[in-house]
């Protein structure tokens, strides 16, 4: 159940010539929580349900796929990872808006099509304090199962880990190329190393709180080159909660009990993570 969501709109104007412009604009009583983020280009509104206390961070959780883009079927053949990844997501929501302790927010509520540029601008926008992008594993090995955590990284951690990540920067239609000229990138690039690191640090204490609870796959922290994990400027890991190609992990991942045990080690390392960091 939620508070009463009141609006807080941050609009984006568009300027003369095309030129895109920030407006803020206030509507509704912003001291009782809610806010909603509208973004350009139809990408429509983000909704930010409240913490207990203000001015906590927000946590944007990201449903893999979407829309005409449903990821990986299941084997049994009758579900798809687009829809296990937004049940899981809108659950890991409804557990953190319970517990109080942040704020949080989902890149799409329903099944809808969104590029990994535009969910990486909906973190930036919001200045998300983490970003966790939420999917489900599939392989040519019926027998491989068990979740893994990916973080950011320039040289991936294993093959398979590199082809992950080129499938999915491809679903999303990720842009290939970042510029890598002048002062300014060598400052992105500074800030991208700290990111990565806190990244690394997240994946670490979520798979010590999904240990026991939870199937981990054999090395179940990975590194690969994310489009979608570098682009939200933000500590940022990508969570395969396990293979819906494996008839168990399928069964398990079908329902929201099956689910629990890793919502809640989400849940709990995301809450630990971002007050570590701000104790700082
Ligand atoms: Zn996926």
């Amino acid at each position: 159940m939620f508070a009463t969501v009141a609006l807080l709109t941050l609009s984006v104007a568009r300027g003369r010539g095309g030129v895109v412009s920030d407006a803020i604009a206030l509507i509704g009583e912003a001291r009782t929580g809610g806010l909603t983020l509208v973004l350009p280009d139809a990408v429509a509104d983000v909704r930010v349900r409240e913490a207990r206390l203000p001015g906590r961070p927000i946590v944007l959780i990201d449903p893999g796929h979407g829309g005409r883009d449903p990821g990986a079927p299941g084997v049994s053949g009758t579900i798809r990872e687009k829809d296990l990844t937004l049940a899981m997501a809108n659950e890991l929501a409804d557990l953190l808006e319970q517990r109080g302790r942040v704020r949080v927010a989902l890149t799409r509520e329903n099944d809808k099509y969104l590029t990994l540029d535009q969910r990486a601008s909906i973190a930036r926008r919001l200045q998300a304090g983490l970003f966790l992008s939420l999917h489900m594993d599939s392989a040519p090995n019926p027998l491989a199962k068990g979740a893994t955590v990916y973080s950011l990284s320039d040289v991936a951690s294993s093959a398979e880990a590199a082809r992950f990540a080129q499938a999915e920067n491809r679903s999303g239609e990720a842009l290939s190329s970042e510029p890598d000229d002048s002062v300014r990138a060598l400052l992105a690039d500074v800030a991208l190393r700290e990111q990565m690191e806190i990244s690394a640090g997240l994946a670490e204490r979520l798979l010590r709180r999904a240990a026991g609870r939870v199937e981990l796959r054999p090395r179940p922290h990975q590194f690969a080159a994310f489009h979608v994990l570098r682009r939200a400027e933000t500590p940022a890991v990508l969570v395969e909660a396990g293979y819906i190609s494996n008839a168990d992990d399928e069964a398990m991942l079908m329902t929201k009990e099956g689910r629990a045990p890793l919502v809640l080690a989400l849940a709990q390392a995301v809450e630990a993570d971002l007050a570590t960091r701000s104790a700082r």
